[in-house]
């Protein structure tokens, strides 16, 4: 074999070490290499860019500079380990990382570990930024979330609208069924509410009625299921009650309302109700006996409560 003399080695080692370094400042992605105390002793320029730091401001610096406080400790403590650690590769992982300026961005950050000059472990981080990806996901959460909420939900007062509220009364029907439980339901319409819209606009009578509804939920229990049926007409449904406690909880919403103003024109309304309890009938079948015990509240003078006989 031909001996290699040892200026040749020396050559050939700067020119690895020189392309080496060269790879590594073209690198598209964050570099860094961190001694063992955790402080920086290499970065290159799309870290420093990343982070916002130049790079003789950086050097130095332990590493935690650019970790949000609350993640300081930990973070150390992980270098400690890698470190000192036997693997020589580190998992990707996610992280929230703090810019020069303050700034949050998240990056997946992997590391390897190599041998320095002085015989020490280095560890080598490689960061990927993944703000952008990240926000998007949290927005496209966001749009989910209020999407399932239009579906269930009615714009105007928050309440569960229709669908939502025939879907609960189908449960609660079955519950009943299962269980040999009772629940009752009431369903309630404004008075002359046409009059208010004639007169004020339909703005104000959108008002009143997002007062209204915020009035009523207040004053029914929690376990009470407050639907918008359509227009000015309401549903509650009311699990584990007969038809006399609901009676009585609905003279306390009917009063409630009756003693309130509403919108800056500090207008009254009232309401009719009309309730009707679970007896081994179809969702329909109720709805339609509550309906009929309010027409009669309607018929009868309004401002009051029915609770539908058997014979409806
Ligand atoms: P009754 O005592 O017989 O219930 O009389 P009413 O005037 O309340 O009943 P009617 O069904 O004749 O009119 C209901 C009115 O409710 C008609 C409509 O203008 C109004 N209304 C329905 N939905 C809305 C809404 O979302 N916003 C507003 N501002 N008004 C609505
Ligand atoms: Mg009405
Ligand atoms: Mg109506």
């Amino acid at each position: 074999m031909k001996e290699v003399s040892p200026d040749h080695l020396y050559q050939l080692f700067n020119r690895s070490k020189r392309n080496t370094e060269n790879v590594i400042k073209a690198a598209p992605i964050g570099i860094c290499i961190t001694n063992p105390s955790g402080h920086f002793e290499m970065v290159n320029p799309a870290y420093c860019e990343f982070y916002g730091y130049r790079e003789e401001e950086i050097l130095g610096q332990h590493f935690t500079v650019v970790v949000p406080e609350a993640f300081r400790a930990r973070l150390s403590a992980l270098h400690d380990d890698f470190i000192q650690g036997n693997e020589t590769h580190e998992l990707r992982q996610e992280w929230d990382v703090l810019t020069k300026s303050g700034n949050v961005h998240t990056i997946i950050a992997e590391a390897a570990r190599i041998e320095g000059e002085d015989g020490q472990s280095r560890k080598v981080t490689f960061i990927i930024d993944i703000t952008q990806r990240k926000q998007l996901e949290v927005r496209l959460k966001q749009a989910n979330e209020r999407l399932d909420h239009l579906a269930h939900h009615d714009e105007l007062t928050e309440l569960f609208n229709r669908r939502a509220g025939l879907q609960r009364l189908d449960e609660e029907i079955k519950r009943c069924k299962r269980y040999g439980t009772t629940f009752s339901i009431a369903i309630y319409d404004l008075d002359d509410f046409k009059a208010i819209n004639d007169t004020y606009g339909h703005c104000t009578g959108d008002t009143v009625l997002q007062q209204m509804t915020a009035l009523v939920s207040k004053t029914l229990r929690d376990t009470d299921f407050h639907v918008r049926l359509g227009g000015e007409e309401f549903l509650i449904i009311m699990p584990g009650v007969n038809a006399e406690e609901a009676y009585q909880g609905m003279e306390r919403v009917r009063k409630s309302v009756a003693q309130q103003t509403f919108s800056e024109h500090q207008l009254t309304v009232t309401l009719s109700s009309g309730i009707a309890s679970y007896v081994e009938a179809s969702g329909t079948r109720l709805l339609d006996r509550a309906d009929k015990a309010m027409y009669q509240a309607k018929q009868t003078g309004r401002n009051r409560v029915v609770i539908a006989s058997s014979s409806m």
